[in-house]
């Protein structure tokens, strides 16, 4: 249902009972041009990015400036939990949906497999004010476009689902931007990217529905409205789900089979973001696809060191979404999704769906965990307690996941006796060593960023009232606060060598059992020099050479602020190829001093 464009109306904050999609107008930007384009997405509708780039008017179009014939540009309206409570109606503020593109005719077959739906839903984001804008402009700035589009061709390049981004696109016209970022309001460009997915639903479109919330005594704009529920919910199933649609003539077992596919794709989704550390920053159910895609790239971040505390919102205090709790909040997400579906989807069949959440998330992670370490026979009980170590060695050494994993293709296949032997091992704890924190770095990762004096007022406040304490949401930070303080004093009284010595200690430990687990893969294989060949193949490809790491997006940005959009390309060329190690796929070195993820995000 689309309510129709009044023009006499303000564009702001409105309140849009029984529709999904407003109709609006982009707002055109003054001198649009290209920062970069993937040529990969956009032959996914058809188009030559060597045209669109040459053509006068392509930037024009893939930002929203013009609109193509035929286009009925809408803002949709979705409502959403945000850090927990329901926030009532949300919707695109920023982003823009122009239309659908008809799967070109001659794709991979592939391709229709995983979008049925045979079309692709395009967006334009940053394109200006929608009756969900609420204070905001509707605008992106260059840093927060070009994180997103980076990343979304990064995500899929390492095989993570995710929405795709055809091309960024900057102009002339400006927006203030607040003092997070650089210190002082800045005059920005306002840019665009232009998204596509099969569809852009999300959880928090079937939110709209929901009845006034206990705490905020907020309700969803269409509550009552359960005629257009069904039809969302009949929409998305026959369109993107059509086997189930076809498989349950059952209307009840029909939605029962679609939530529960629909659990499935999250546990997926998400035990990949742990396997390539990846951290989305803001899993509001807004933010949840409903075909579980990697949706809406803001403050995200890849994890340098493995902290599994690691939090990429800067202005996320409790934690909530911090990586090790991401499983658990996309669990706590779906939950929040079948709320808004009944009485569609009974509660108890809900319920029961997600009994399976666990078990499902925990062997998606151990399949692909199992894979990183190169572990390709028969599964051992101890293979999970294994991952476990390898993790907590990591944190307590300093040590960076994405480089560690891809050197863990180097230790050799050795056998059992020889799992011990002193010369291999040795080289292979040198070579996960170069990956450690040295002393200093590991004393600015633990230096505590809360106020000391603030720290010890709600630690007086802790020991005096318990009880609210325990309503405090800051809480678990006070906690990692501590943590860090008592680490930080244990490595005052190191010295750099001390470390040295115990950071060789932890890995040579684990690399000695992780040595034998690997021989006893040797067992009873007949081909031995295959076997090992195979599994440094499948670590190659499932451990990344590169991510988008913060300081790699932030070159790019920077290079880009000064009209230089070679990085931006460069980039992306080699986050086309992650496991590749070919020569000329650098990416730059880290030379330091960048902010957080969520400082540059800041849009
Ligand atoms: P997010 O945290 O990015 O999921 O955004 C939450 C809400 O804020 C969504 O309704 C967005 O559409 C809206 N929003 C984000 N950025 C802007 C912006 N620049 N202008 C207007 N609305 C925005
Ligand atoms: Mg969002
Ligand atoms: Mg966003």
């Amino acid at each position: 249902r689309r309510l129709p464009l009044d023009p006499s109306e303000e564009p702001g904050a409105r309140q849009v009972k029984g529709a999904c999609f407003s109709r609006v107008k982009p707002q055109p930007l003054s001198n649009p041009r290209f920062v970069a384009v993937s040529p990969e997405a956009l032959a996914l509708l058809g188009l030559h990015a060597d045209q669109v780039v040459k053509d006068p008017l392509g930037p024009e179009y893939l930002s929203g400036s013009r609109v193509m014939p035929g286009s009925e540009p809408a803002a949709h309206c979705y409502c959403g939990h945000q850090f927990g409570h329901f926030a009532g109606q949300l919707g695109d503020g920023a982003a823009c949906y122009l239309g659908e593109v008809k799967v070109p005719p001659g794709q991979d077959p592939e391709l229709l497999r995983e979008n049925p739906s045979g079309r692709w839903e395009i967006q334009v984001k940053g394109a200006g004010l929608t009756p969900y804008s609420r204070q905001a402009d509707g605008r992106k700035v260059l840093r927060s476009s070009i994180r997103e589009f980076l990343c979304s061709e990064a995500m899929f390049f390492l095989g993570v689902p995710t929405t795709r981004a055809g091309s960024v696109v900057t102009s002339d016209t400006k927006v203030i931007r607040d003092v997070y970022y650089s210190g002082h309001p800045k005059h920005e460009r306002c840019s665009v990217v232009l998204r596509l997915a099969p569809t852009f639903l999300r959880f928090g479109s079937f939110e709209i529905f929901k009845p006034a919330d206990e705490l905020t005594g907020r309700q969803g704009p269409s509550y009552g409205q359960d005629e257009i529920r069904a039809q969302m919910l009949d929409y998305v199933i026959e369109m993107f789900y059509p086997e189930i649609q076809q498989n349950y003539p059952n209307q009840v077992e029909r939605n029962v089979a679609f939530f529960r596919e629909v659990m499935y794709r999250t546990a997926r989704l998400v035990a990949q973001w742990q396997c390539v550390g990846f951290c989305h920053g803001v899993l509001n159910t807004d933010n949840m696809s409903v075909l579980g895609l990697t949706l809406d790239y803001g403050p995200y971040g890849f994890m340098d060191r493995f902290d599994p505390d690691f939090i990429c919102n800067a202005s996320d205090n409790s934690g909530r979404y911090s990586y090790q709790a991401q499983p658990t909040i996309c669990r706590w997400n779906l939950v929040k999704l079948a709320e808004a579906l009944a009485p569609e989807l009974p509660p108890d069949r809900a319920e029961a769906v997600m009994d399976e959440y666990q078990d499902l998330f925990n062997r998606f992670y151990l399949e692909n965990m199992r894979k990183k370490l190169g572990l390709l026979t028969k599964e051992e009980p101890e293979d999970e307690i294994l991952i476990t170590e390898l993790l907590q060695t990591m944190h307590n050494t300093g040590a960076d996941f994405t480089n560690t994993f891809r050197s863990l293709s180097q230790v050799s296949c050795p056998t059992e006796e020889e799992a011990e032997g002193h010369e291999e091992l040795k080289k292979t704890t040198d070579l996960v060593l170069e990956q450690c924190a040295s002393l200093d770095e590991l004393k600015a990762a633990n230096k505590p960023t809360m106020d000391l004096r603030e720290l010890s007022m709600l630690l007086s406040m802790a020991q005096s009232n318990p009880a609210l304490f325990q309503m405090i949401s800051d809480r678990v930070t006070i906690a990692r606060q501590l943590d860090k303080l008592s680490k930080l004093k244990e490595l005052m009284e190191t010295s750099q060598e001390e470390l040295k010595t115990r950071q060789a200690e932890e890995w040579s430990s684990w690399l000695t059992r992780y040595r034998k687990r690997l021989a006893r893969e040797l067992e009873g294989q007949s081909d031995v020099q295959a076997t090992q060949e195979e599994r440094v193949r499948v670590m190659d490809s499932t451990n990344p050479r590169v991510v988008l790491r913060n300081y790699i997006a932030q070159n790019a940005i920077e290079a880009a602020e000064n009209s230089d959009f070679s990085e931006v390309q460069r980039v992306l060329k080699v986050l086309q190829k992650p496991f590749s190690s070919q020569p000329g796929l650098e990416l730059p070195a880290w030379v330091g001093g960048h902010g957080t993820a969520s400082q540059a995000e800041r849009d």
